[in-house]
């Protein structure tokens, strides 16, 4: 069956077999594991992952590709029609191990769905995606870099981040205009940070980066004196991208005290 690409739901399949064997490489799939693919799309992890596990769940939104992977599907391939940016995990969790997430995501939802994911974060083990490589850099990113802010941030609070591989843009049709990198997101099972408040810290970290080129003495000046700036031990002339996580961490946990 030959199935034409839709540019609509991001469609780039992945047609470099040496690629799918880092991916499963990466994956190490155990036998008992329950799997969730975002996108199974023609098949090209789908299939070879079915073979090695005990569970394989795919969301996808196109239907053409539901049909087709029906045809291929052994009884471990349970196919949801749906939108991954609103599928619910407790769908395929319950009284399961933890989930682990795979997926060659389009790239125009690849960010809203990683914090999709990441909102259900107790149910999942780990994630891998394939990310337009930008994403990547952005995600791996060091504090004092240009590509360092909120993505950074977020999946560091609840992650750890190993960026795999890089991957050309002729192993997919069609081929797309951007390079790509396969990434590891292990989620923390403990807390590495004491956030009194989410939405609160996600708040600054999102207002600040707004104006990222401001000294955080300027963006903040209406909530933070020059005394509260000492008492938190942030220099107020520093940029957003000059902080470390747990100095975020220190910042929004102050406000959130001081305006209890
Ligand atoms: N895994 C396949 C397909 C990757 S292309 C491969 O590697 O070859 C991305 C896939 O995600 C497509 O099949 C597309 O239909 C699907 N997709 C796009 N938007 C989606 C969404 N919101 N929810 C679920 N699947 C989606």
């Amino acid at each position: 069956m030959i199935l034409s690409a839709k540019k609509k739901f991001g469609q780039n399949f992945l047609v470099d077999q040496n690629i799918v064997n880092k991916i499963l490489d990466t994956l190490q799939p155990e036998i008992n594991d329950t799997f969730l693919e975002i996108g199974g799309g023609t098949g090209s992890i789908t299939l070879p992952l079915q073979e090695k596990v005990s569970e394989l769940n795919v969301v996808e939104i196109d239907e053409r590709m539901i049909k087709f992977l029906c045809t291929k599907a052994k009884n471990n391939l349970n196919l949801f029609n749906q939108d991954a940016l609103k599928f619910d995990l407790k769908k395929i969790t319950e009284k399961k191990h933890l989930l682990r997430v795979v997926g060659n995501l389009p790239y125009n939802i690849s960010t809203p769905l990683i914090f999709h994911l990441l909102k259900q974060r107790s149910l999942i083990k780990d994630m891998h995606f394939m990310l337009q490589k930008e994403v990547v850099d952005r995600i791996v990113a060091s504090p004092g870099t240009k590509k360092y802010g909120r993505l950074s941030i977020m999946i560091s609070i609840f992650c750890e981040k190993i960026a795999c591989f890089n991957v050309s843009p002729n192993s997919f049709k069609p081929i797309p205009k951007i390079w790509s990198t396969f990434i590891k997101l292990n989620i923390s099972r403990k807390n590495k940070y004491n956030i009194y408040n989410l939405n609160n810290f996600e708040y600054l970290v999102k207002f600040v980066f707004s104006m990222r080129r401001k000294t955080l003495g300027r963006s903040l000046k209406n909530i933070m004196e020059e005394k509260d700036f000492i008492s938190v031990d942030i220099d107020p002339k520093l940029r957003p991208e000059n902080l470390e996580v747990s100095s975020f961490v220190k910042l929004s946990n102050y406000l959130y005290e001081l305006n209890k």
